[in-house]
């Protein structure tokens, strides 16, 4: 009873790796698209060889041979012909707006398309002979070369034996034994294939779900790169990157966007009263008060220490200005809570704006050079680059 329930247990753990989401799907058949317009050309190509080869033999009398030696040279040239026109079709399907479920479509009616051709030389060949290589060959193409779901191509491959084995007998003139021979090959053969197909299958969706994993981690580590553990607003760094970008936004346009530097008055008292950790305590309440009270199109970033910068898109000196003084008030009428017990703060704000014409660094410096301003004049207040207003 234990074991049998482990086996349960293990057997369901492998059903859920066949589970497919949409987006694994969606993959799969996309891969499929382009593998198809890859290989068309190959078996156009190959058809046309094979067309060409048997039409440069001698011509078989009559009877059986001159049927089979003119339906072989037909099929080959329609395959040809079908190959190619399966090609510019995923040329033109495999483009990422095409929508899945043309995509999907597309591929399965290739993966009967090329059972069936498989199928139909068979038959044919039953004319002349015993073996049945054509369904192989085919079987194994639709295996290896598409990724169809588990479920699909478990559908596929049975309907393709139930076909091979009803049809078989009716062609030709093998022997009963033959014709048996042939049907449990014919099973052989498409298991194979499904085998194959599912082995393929587990292949892509590994491959698919370690690229998920890495791609998760690398936006994990990126966060991390640009984000202040402490507050857990960006950083420095983020600031930087975004000033570039605002840098070039910026540039050659009639638009600016201002700069705010805010700093923490006297802050080393709180430190030296509440210890550091209630110094972080009122960093992160700071924090979320600011994120709260700044527009979701600006950016609030924590440079460091007890400095904050908020880069305000569009502002112009004057809004700057405005939205110094508002987030100035808003501070020094807020009652922070530290251990229990009520602080109060104030802030200095240095405030810039950004001109199409010049570079980050000015557009920096200038906020911090007007952030020592106000500090100079007694702190609590708003200070502005003057020298922009000329
Ligand atoms: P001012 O009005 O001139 O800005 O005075 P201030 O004391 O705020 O400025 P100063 O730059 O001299 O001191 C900043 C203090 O901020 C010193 C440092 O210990 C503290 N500090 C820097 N980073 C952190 C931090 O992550 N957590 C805490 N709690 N304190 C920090
Ligand atoms: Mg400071
Ligand atoms: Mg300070």
């Amino acid at each position: 009873m234990r074991r049998l329930k482990v086996r349960l247990r293990l057997l369901r753990r492998n059903l859920r790796e066949l589970r497919v989401d949409e987006e694994l799907r969606r993959e799969a058949i996309a891969a499929s698209v382009q593998r198809i317009f890859w290989t068309a050309p190959l078996l156009a190509t190959g058809n046309l060889l094979a067309a060409a080869g048997f039409w440069l033999r001698e011509t078989p009398a009559a009877g059986n041979e001159l049927l089979w030696y003119n339906l072989i040279i037909t099929v080959n040239l329609t395959v040809s012909a079908g190959s190619v026109l399966m090609w510019l079709f995923a040329w033109k399907i495999k483009r990422p707006e095409t929508s899945t479920r043309v995509q999907t479509f597309f591929v399965y009616v290739v993966a009967v398309y090329v059972l069936s051709v498989g199928l139909t030389i068979t038959l044919i060949d039953q004319l002349v002979m015993t073996g049945i290589t054509p369904f192989l060959i085919c079987v194994v193409i639709v295996g290896t070369f598409y990724y169809l779901e588990p479920r699909n191509s478990l559908v596929l491959f049975s309907l393709a034996y139930l076909v091979f084995r009803w049809v078989l007998p009716l062609v030709g003139d093998n022997s009963v034994n033959v014709i048996h021979s042939n049907q449990v090959n014919g099973l052989i053969v498409t298991t194979l294939g499904l085998a194959l197909s599912l082995l393929g299958w587990l292949a892509f969706r590994r491959g698919i779900l370690q690229q998920r994993t890495i791609e998760g981690q690398q936006a994990k580590l990126r966060n991390l790169a640009y984000q202040d553990p402490l507050t857990g607003l960006p950083n420095r760094r983020f600031l930087d990157e975004r000033i570039k970008a605002e840098v070039s936004m910026v540039r050659g346009q009639q638009t600016q966007s201002a700069l705010l530097i805010c700093d923490i008055d006297h802050f080393k008292d709180v430190n030296d009263t509440y210890g550091h950790l209630g110094g972080d305590d009122l960093l992160r309440e700071l924090a979320e008060l600011l994120r709260k009270n700044v527009r979701a199109d600006s950016t609030l970033v924590r440079l460091g220490g007890e400095e904050f910068v908020i880069l305000a898109p569009g502002a112009t000196l004057e809004e700057g200005t405005r939205l110094a003084e508002r987030l100035r008030e808003l501070v020094e009428g807020h009652s922070f809570t530290v251990d229990g017990k009520e602080v109060r703060i104030t802030l200095s704000i240095g405030v810039s704006t950004l001109f199409g014409t010049e570079g980050a660094r000015d557009y920096y410096h200038r906020a911090d050079r007007a952030l020592y301003q106000a500090k100079a004049l007694g702190r609590n207040r708003v200070a502005v680059a003057v020298e922009q207003l000329a």
